[in-house]
């Protein structure tokens, strides 16, 4: 990363009298001259951009809908929204925050209204309402914009390199909506040693206790688990459904705590290699996952599947809900009337899931790590 242009957290003293002044000044020395065309008085400019005005910001949300969704580790939907949504959303915002957030703009240091709040809470987009940082990241970097040193997820905010102005910096960007947000530049505190520089007005705070909007809120994501012989197929194919959150490989349906693979190989313990699936049903329905699975593995062999012969490799729905359970029953018998596999008789089982028992590291994403083949269709 590139030296920063900004004042550092560390070199930076508290703001006081002449001091300040004179900080002030250096900030504004090294803020961009479009910034510095008004004055460091906190007075909103005319903006020159209207909401209906074709945007240049959001690199992310610019190029959307054919997107497959895409979820970060905290269970938020990052997919890249639309352009269309993007400009419904900003019409929205004040002059001044669409002038920020849709065109980079830079508010003046020392005037905007979050620099100075030290309430608990999260600070989420002030465009699509996706959180963004945390009161527990936020510090005093003595530069004149809220700081922080992380966000709360590193999916939520897009980096890109921006070269304007004759400088060289990283500008942050929200990545669901694109929303210019600032800089980021590396001379914060530890532990990240990063300082992300923000423009109050890309943000909007929700103190602690507050309730979130849904925009701001992580998908209401459901469990589902299948058991189609080896895990490494059905996992990876899994994990690739447009709407699921992440598919791990573990053990199911056994009697005995904390397995092994080694133990579930014994054919002692009753386990079946099961995927779990973390799904948004708002993206994909139980109903998808079920069609799938019925694609990826041959259900009318018992106890096996393909070369693998045991009964940790037979056919199975585990089921969280009796609503699960009802459809997944249904469906087996709507394929058995169309006699979609022929004479040949379907042998999964459809029981209420047990404890899920993840399987050893080196069995998750295998076949993504290894690029072994495996005996699984693609259902996608
Ligand atoms: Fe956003």
């Amino acid at each position: 990363m590139k030296t920063p242009l900004a004042p550092s957290a560390r070199s930076l003293p508290a703001r006081t009298g002449r001091r300040a002044t004179l900080l002030a000044a250096l900030a504004a020395a090294l803020l961009p001259a479009a910034a510095l065309l008004g004055s460091l008085a906190c007075q909103p400019r005319q903006s020159q951009a209207s909401p209906t005005d074709g945007a240049s910001a959001g690199g992310a949300a610019g190029k959307a809908s054919a997107m497959r969704p895409v979820y970060s580790k905290s269970g938020y939907d990052v997919t890249p929204l639309p352009r269309a949504t993007v400009e419904k959303l900003a019409s929205r915002l004040d002059p001044e925050a669409y002038r920020i957030t849709q065109k980079a703009g830079t508010e003046p240091p020392f005037c905007g209204t979050l620099l100075d709040n030290k309430k608990d809470g999260v600070y989420v987009c002030a465009v699509c309402g996706l959180p963004l940082f945390s009161s527990r990241h936020k510090f005093h970097s003595g530069t004149g914009w809220p700081s922080f040193y992380e966000p709360v997820d590193p999916a939520h905010v897009a980096r890109k390199p921006d070269h304007s102005y004759g400088m060289d910096r990283v500008e942050i960007d929200c990545a669901r909506c694109g929303a210019h947000l600032g800089h980021v530049f590396d001379d914060g505190p530890p532990p990240t040693g990063e300082r992300f520089c923000l423009n109050s007005a890309s943000l909007k705070f929700y103190e602690k206790g507050t309730p979130l909007p849904p925009e701001s809120q992580p998908v209401k994501a459901e469990i589902a688990y299948f058991a189609g012989g080896c895990f490494w197929g059905v996992q990876h194919q899994l994990s690739r459904g447009p709407g699921v959150l992440s598919a791990v490989s573990g053990y199911m349906q056994g009697h005995l705590d904390h397995p092994t693979y080694e133990d579930v190989c014994s054919h002692g313990t009753g386990h079946a290699e099961t995927v779990k699936v973390v799904f948004d049903p708002a993206r994909i329905s139980y109903r998808r996952l079920l069609e799938a699975f019925f694609v990826m593995h041959d259900p009318t062999q018992l106890d096996r599947q393909g070369p693998d012969v045991g009964d940790q490799y037979r056919s199975g729905i585990w089921t969280t809900s009796p609503e699960q359970e009802r459809e997944a029953k249904a469906y087996v018998a709507e394929l058995t009337a169309a006699k979609r596999f022929g004479d040949r008789k379907i042998v999964t089982v459809v029981e209420p899931a047990k404890t899920f028992w993840p399987a050893e590291e080196y069995h998750q994403d295998y076949i993504a790590k290894n690029g072994a083949s495996c005996h699984v269709k693609d259902p996608w």
